[in-house]
């Protein structure tokens, strides 16, 4: 850690070394959009996830795993360089990546581990660092997709998380056996349009999936930038998210070109199809089926993974690492989507698999980073973490031991704006007991959270007298961590 900076210690147990021989494989298997929960180990209420369970099952689940800009390839930038958005240059989802800069996977290639990277990757640049690159075209496509080996394009016929799946098994199986090896694997589900498999096309048919409590949130405790958002169930979804054209479900423009042409709309319209609430529920319950069948394909890959692991007798000597590069929002406070720094898109799923070290079925509840993933690689791979890393190796806490000097808050960055949903710009600390945020660019409005008597972030309680020394304490310990992480962007606090 930069000198100077004595209140904020990295972990004691940083960089242990490992010889050639016994330094572990890493599988890295990321989604896309996948919530927590939306996964039975997480204590899903909408689906079950049995091969996911198996990783927690035999390895360690992290209960406040955060990502740092929840948005795609923003999150993927920060994974591989272990820097900010603001210092790897990757702010939003319109910036190319600069795969000039150093990666971990540069860095374990270099210190002999052979690397791959399959799947998703969303970074407008080609992969560097890799041996071999196996991509899908920007957000790729479900169907039929493409993937671009190599630099050369090729086509397929099936589904793209089957595919996909194919393809990392056969990377694995035709590996140089001679080195530890690197596999990132990155799944395009369940991403918007949410597409499922042929195979689950029906699941959930007869099924009604439960409601979030906050389905119908109407903002009232917060400010502007919950009101002011664009990626409402209600009204955002379009017909190609839905797959059909809702039951009497107009859009705000039709209701009101109709009322426009015709005077208000009689009770005979209404009673054609859909309104209000009903109709919410009504397009839920798509989102959601589909979101959740995509889900169970990518469930099956990595039951597909894992046995082949065993088959192999690879998994004592392989770390399996499962994760989503953000949150998302199933309807919780009516929306879908990220983006925003509250608890359903700032929560990363993260489950880590490792026989030699991990405690089978341990639980984590300490702070971590997606900024943490790399210099944990590199810590399992004996490679020292190069210094302008920011992040910090999560081994201490896969064996169980915890430094008493890690970290107690986080420090969270969103940029895209203005932009697609309309959410707007906004930095933030969050503890494990209280979030504040404070939105700027075309507004400027704070907001704190109380999380643990208000977990679903309904009021805040910027404004509350009673809370005014915690912003105080938050406000101070924001203006630390923006120095420390060395942002000099955005509003200043
Ligand atoms: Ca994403």
């Amino acid at each position: 850690m930069a000198a100077g900076l004595s209140m904020l210690p990295g972990p004691a147990s940083r960089g242990q070394t490992a010889t050639a021989k016994d330094r572990p494989n890493i599988l890295f298997i990321m989604t896309d959009d996948h919530a927590s929960h939306a996964m039975s180990c997480y204590g899903s209420k909408v689906n079950q996830t049995p091969n996911l369970d198996r990783i927690a099952k035999e390895g360690m689940r992290f209960t406040n795993s955060f990502c740092t800009n929840s948005i795609c390839a923003p999150c993927r930038a920060v994974i591989l360089t272990g820097k900010y958005s603001h210092l790897n240059g990757l702010i939003d989802n319109s910036v190319t990546f600069d795969g000039s800069q150093q990666t971990f996977p540069k860095l374990l290639q270099k210190a002999g581990y052979a690397t791959a990277m399959i799947g998703k990757w969303h970074l407008k640049s080609d992969p560097t660092g890799f041996d071999y690159w196996n991509i899908l075209p920007g957000q790729g496509v479900y169907y039929n997709p493409a993937t671009i080996e190599m630099g050369v394009q090729q086509k397929h016929t099936g589904y793209v998380t089957d595919i996909l799946t194919d393809q990392a098994l056969g990377w694995l199986k035709a590996r140089p056996g001679d080195k530890p090896f690197c596999l990132m694997f990155h799944h395009k589900a369940p991403h918007r349009n949410w597409q499922p498999g042929p195979k689950h096309l029906d699941l959930y048919e007869d099924v009604q999936i439960p409601e979030p409590d906050t389905l119908f949130d109407d903002y009232e405790g917060r400010g502007r930038a919950a009101k002011e958002q664009d990626m409402t169930v209600a009204t955002t979804l379009t017909k190609a998210d839905l797959k059909l054209t809702p039951p009497g479900g107009l859009t705000p423009e039709q209701k009101a070109a109709w009322d426009a042409a015709y005077g208000p709309r009689n009770k005979a319209f209404e009673e054609a199809g859909l309104e209000g609430r009903e109709l919410v529920r009504w397009k839920y319950q798509r989102y959601m089926k589909d979101y959740l069948r995509c889900i169970a394909s990518v469930d099956e890959s990595v039951g597909r993974v894992l046995d082949y692991l065993d088959q192999s007798g690879l998994a004592g000597n392989t770390i399996v690492i499962y994760t989503s590069d953000q949150g998302f929002y199933l309807g919780d406070h009516g929306w879908f989507d990220k983006r925003f720094m509250y608890e359903e898109s700032l929560r990363m799923p993260l489950l880590v698999r490792y026989p030699q070290e991990i405690q089978p079925g341990s639980v984590n509840s300490d702070i971590v980073l997606n900024l943490d993933f790399p210099e944990t690689f590199l810590d399992y791979a004996g490679v020292s973490a190069p210094v302008d890393m920011q992040g910090w190796s999560l081994r201490p806490l896969l064996q169980g031991k915890t430094p008493a000097n890690w970290r107690t808050s986080m420090y969270y960055h969103y940029y895209e704006f203005p932009a697609e949903h309309s959410v707007k710009r906004h930095y933030g600390v969050r503890t494990q007991r209280y979030k504040l945020i404070h939105f700027y660019n075309d507004i400027d409005e704070w907001e704190l959270y109380d999380l643990q008597r208000d977990p679903h972030e309904l009021k805040s309680v910027y404004n509350d007298p009673g809370y005014a020394d915690v912003v105080q304490e938050l406000k101070a310990e924001l203006k630390r961590l923006r120095a420390h992480y060395n942002d000099t962007t955005g509003a200043p606090v």
